[in-house]
């Protein structure tokens, strides 16, 4: 089925990876229309039936409350990519990098993300832990 450019909710019709990963809101929409099909869903009490989305200044893109145990989470929640610094379009942008399964060096990081030596140095260790199919990633 063809659908028109401007329907780029849809996962499965995103037609350049790159132009999807340019928008942090996007980004949010799209990965988490993959992890949560049917709607959020509470990585606490694994409820889905009363979840609310947050929002204002103070609050970080993509959180949601839960209201059956009262606690706020986000499909970052216990993923690598939880109290990470680096934004999600950053992330996807390094994750696609990656997609020849080389982890590319930390200067081409920074220069393809416009991010800090440190950051980049940082961010290139965690894709190492993550990606390495060995061993089993490590949340903390
Ligand atoms: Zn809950």
């Amino acid at each position: 089925m063809m659908q028109g450019p401007e329907d780029s909710t849809d996962p499965d019709d995103a037609p350049d990876g790159l132009d999807m990963l340019r928008d942090e809101a996007a980004a949010y929409a799209w990965i988490e229309r993959i992890v949560w099909p049917q709607g959020p869903v509470c990585p606490r009490c694994g409820r889905g039936d009363r979840i609310g989305a947050l929002h204002g200044a103070s609050v970080h893109l993509g959180t949601y409350k839960c209201y059956a145990c009262r606690k706020p989470f986000s499909f970052r929640s216990g993923t690598p990519f939880h109290a990470s610094n680096v934004s999600l379009t950053r992330w996807l942008q390094a994750l696609y990098l990656c997609r020849d399964g080389e982890i590319p060096r930390p200067s081409v990081l920074q220069t393809a993300l416009g991010i800090t030596a440190k950051t980049a140095a940082a961010l290139r260790r965690r894709l190492e832990r993550e990606l390495s199919p060995r061993r089993p990633a490590k949340l903390r």
